[in-house]
């Protein structure tokens, strides 16, 4: 298990995501008017310590890779705040935000769709600092050939192209690029889901030990239960846009509340035997965005479904102490203390 910083138990966060909504419209007809919305991401709330990394977790289609766009505005939010130091970034124009991009950047999933071809590797990783006037000349290529050495790489990769790289290695250039500008978050957007379990392990080690040299603090999204396990302090579980459960690591994975993360993790093969759960089949597909379920969004597939549950959105229920930092939504727990 991860240690939690020790800034996730005292300071202020360093990014606080408050009643965050990313919808898409549906358009039809020969107009193109709107018919109908898609609530990829509907009243998400979340928050991120300084060094601290928190896996955001769910099946394809939850809507956790639009919350980390969102956040970093590559996309629009529909409603909400993101305050990062305070400052609260849905608000800021096109220069603002540019300077803003500077403490917040993002690792993608696949390195060479996200690493321009005709560029060198040196090119790729000196831009943001050209972009943002902060080397030039010879001071550039050290910088480059530092970040290159930092994260693997050699100097004498500088000239080569990103088709000359392995998987590993183009994920290793994309994770130089992200730290040119000394950022302090980064969304790791399914970062090591490309590759080889050999070759995550190393990219995980990495961003790890860069966590520690940089302080860095992660939003780490992924769908693979035992590489959050590895890496995050807490994790978030999304389900159709909503978070169902959130919890320090060690919490979640050993008594987790809600029965979607019961059912994921019962699904997810673990060598340690002391922990093997009865597997829970989860019956029929996720729903539609477009079209939710009312109530709990995920009764329609729960195995302890409750009247009150079709037609009721669960509240947020505080499980034990507040600084546990264990909440989950759900009416199965109404009789223990709810967070007002
Ligand atoms: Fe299941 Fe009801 Fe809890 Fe939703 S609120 S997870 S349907 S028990």
């Amino acid at each position: 298990m991860t240690a939690t910083p020790d800034s996730a138990q005292n300071g202020k966060p360093l990014l606080q995501v408050n009643g965050l909504k990313k919808y898409f419209p549906v358009r039809s007809g020969v107009f193109s008017k709107t018919s109908a919305w898609v609530k990829a991401v509907d009243d998400v709330s979340l928050q991120i310590q300084a060094s601290e990394t928190l896996g955001l977790v769910g099946e394809s289609g939850c809507g956790k890779t639009t919350v980390g766009r969102t956040i970093l505005r590559l996309m629009e939010p529909t409603a909400g705040e993101a305050l990062f130091e305070g400052n609260n970034i849905f608000h800021l124009n096109a220069a603002e935000m540019r300077r803003a991009r500077r403490q917040m950047q993002i690792i993608f999933q696949d390195p060479y769709s996200s690493l321009n071809p005709r560029m060198t590797v040196g090119s790729i990783v000196g831009e943001p600092l050209k972009i943002h006037g902060l080397a030039k000349g010879q001071d550039l290529h050290d910088q480059v050939d530092h970040l290159l050495t930092r994260v693997g790489l050699r100097p004498e990769h500088h000239s080569r192209y990103p088709h000359e790289f392995s998987g590993g290695q183009r994920q290793r250039v994309g994770i130089a690029r992200a730290l040119a500008l000394r950022p302090k978050f980064i969304v790791c957007d399914e970062a090591v889901s490309a590759l080889d379990v050999s070759i995550q392990a190393q990219i995980i080690n990495l961003l790890k030990d860069l966590q520690q040299e940089f302080q860095l603090a992660y939003l780490f999204i992924t769908h693979d239960l035992n590489v959050v396990e590895y890496l995050a302090h807490r994790i978030s579980v999304m389900y159709l846009g909503k978070i169902a459960e959130v919890a320090p690591t060690d919490t979640l994975f050993h008594d987790p509340k809600h029965p979607y993360t019961q059912a994921l993790l019962s699904a997810n093969p673990i060598p340690d035997p002391s922990r093997q759960a009865e597997r829970i089949v989860l019956e029929g597909d996720v729903p539609s965005p477009l079209n939710p379920p009312s109530g709990c969004r995920f009764h329609t597939r729960c195995p302890q479904v409750m009247d009150v549950c079709k037609s009721t959105e669960p509240p947020l229920i505080q499980i034990g102490p507040a600084e546990y930092g264990h909440q989950v939504w759900c009416h199965l727990y109404e009789d223990v203390k709810r967070e007002v």
